[in-house]
């Protein structure tokens, strides 16, 4: 075949593609009866709602709205209706243990390859999927771009998964967070791919370009994970370039000089809460800066009583100084006491990222607000807040239901019967129904273009 004709015959493919898409999505309609249908932007609640759904956007929201004959109509009417949830700050292929790393993170580097990491991020994907997580901002320590090929390999419609907002290798100064020997640092570059060393502004750049380049939606940079962290004007520097791409910053932030750098740079997320004090709390609130606050609660598998005091002590003061508040986890390991305490049964990655909440109740925190945090304000730190969330009209089809009432008891979020991405069903019944996500090639693209 020459080369001409190979193009055409290319093109035909694509022109297929796209109709048998197009077709897909306009003859797909489907109608959910929802008996309650909450708006966390508001915390108003409606009754006896009907949201048509066609392909993968809804079409209209509304309590008389005629259902077209043909239509699918899927009976939530005992159920309240939600936004999907998003954990704003996870690491979906990295799983350390305590055999054989004896949770040492920087071990799981060596012993564990990249397609094995990128694969462990797919099931994780699916579980976190099953409790009702429709978004994940996935920040990095991810091996070789494991997070992006997960956007990918869901966007293409390989396998189920929450929207995926990936931030490639953490970028830092000399290290990353590791302390690695003379001979790995300077033989083996062992610092990539977990981190991105970039000291200078040339660096920098350079490093936010590479990961925007493989496929980033976000930029991680650890601000101050090592004395020689970042300045303002390196936050700077990389929030300017990021904007290039599209992305906003995250900053992991361990000391009090590092956060307040971050919030004099105007930073759009700040990771982990324990080194803030109620004076950054006041600075970020003003300048509506997000917290991925990591709220890790107490539990039989992870935490202590004395951290998690800590931990409880400081979301409640961000909430009480009115932060712009994430629900976000950190989520990364796995031992052998995670299991449920009724059925013995092992505790999915799903299950545990929704028991954070346990974190915001001790924090005392009004269900309104976990309920905020967990989507709307999730959106929009991943910066998707225009085209998913609100359950409204040219918005996608991303919504979740509980039995109970999240507004009074936050708890009904553990117990999810009902999860739609993209307009198609994945748990229905309290029952995974995923075979339609699943297609052996990619001929899910968003917006009729490829992406990284
Ligand atoms: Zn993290």
């Amino acid at each position: 075949m020459n080369k001409r004709s190979h193009a055409c015959c290319f093109l035909l493919v694509l022109f297929l593609a796209g109709a048998t898409a197009a077709q897909s999505q306009t003859t797909s309609i489907t109608a959910i009866k929802a008996g309650r249908l909450v708006d966390p932007e508001t915390g108003a609640v409606a009754t006896n709602q009907v949201i048509l759904i066609e392909g993968e956007k809804i079409k209209a929201v509304g309590p008389d709205l005629a259902i077209p004959a043909g239509a699918t109509v899927i009976d939530l009417s005992k159920l309240t209706v939600l936004p999907g949830l998003v954990d704003a700050h996870t690491h979906m292929a990295l799983t350390y243990k305590e055999q054989p790393e004896n949770n040492y993170y920087y071990l799981t580097y060596v012993m564990e390859s990249s397609p094995l990491r990128a694969i462990e991020a797919a099931s994780n994907g699916i579980q976190l999927l099953n409790s009702g997580f429709t978004v994940i901002r996935d920040v990095g320590n991810n091996a070789m771009y494991a997070d992006t090929a997960l956007r990918q390999a869901i966007e293409q419609g390989w396998l189920p998964g929450p929207t995926v907002i990936p931030s490639g290798p953490i970028i830092g100064s000399t290290g990353g967070q590791l302390w690695p020997t003379p001979e790995m640092y300077k033989e083996h570059n062992i610092v990539f791919p977990e981190y991105i060393d970039a000291d200078s502004p040339a660096e920098i750049v350079k490093a936010i370009r590479q990961n925007m380049l493989f496929g980033a939606r976000t930029i991680k940079l650890c601000v101050d994970c090592k004395p020689w962290g970042y300045s303002v004007d390196d936050i700077k520097l990389a929030i300017n370039e990021a904007a290039k791409g599209g992305c906003k910053v995250e900053g992991h932030v361990q000391t009090p000089d590092g956060a307040q750098r971050a919030i004099d740079a105007g930073i759009y997320i700040i990771a982990h809460g324990n080194a803030l004090t109620p004076e950054h709390h006041r600075q970020m609130a003003e300048k509506g800066i997000f917290l991925a606050g990591t709220d890790t609660p107490f539990t039989k598998y992870r935490g202590s009583e004395a951290a998690f005091k800590v931990t409880v002590a400081k979301l409640r003061d961000a909430w009480e100084k009115k932060v712009p508040l994430t629900f976000s986890t950190d989520f990364d390991y796995w031992n052998e006491r995670m299991k449920d305490d009724k059925t013995g049964e092992w505790l999915t990655r799903g299950e545990m990222t929704i028991a954070f909440l346990q974190t915001w109740k001790a924090a005392n925190i009004p269900p309104a607000d976990v309920l905020r945090a967990i989507t709307i304000n999730g959106y929009k730190a991943a910066d998707i807040i225009k085209e998913r969330g609100p359950i409204k009209a040219g918005f996608f089809a991303d919504l979740i239901a509980v039995s109970g009432d999240p507004l009074t008891d936050i708890d009904a979020l553990r117990n999810v019967q009902f999860v739609m991405k993209n307009g198609m069903v994945f748990k229905k019944d309290g029952v995974m129904t995923p075979e339609k996500f699943f297609h052996p090639g990619p001929v899910r693209t968003p917006n009729g273009k490829w992406t990284r």
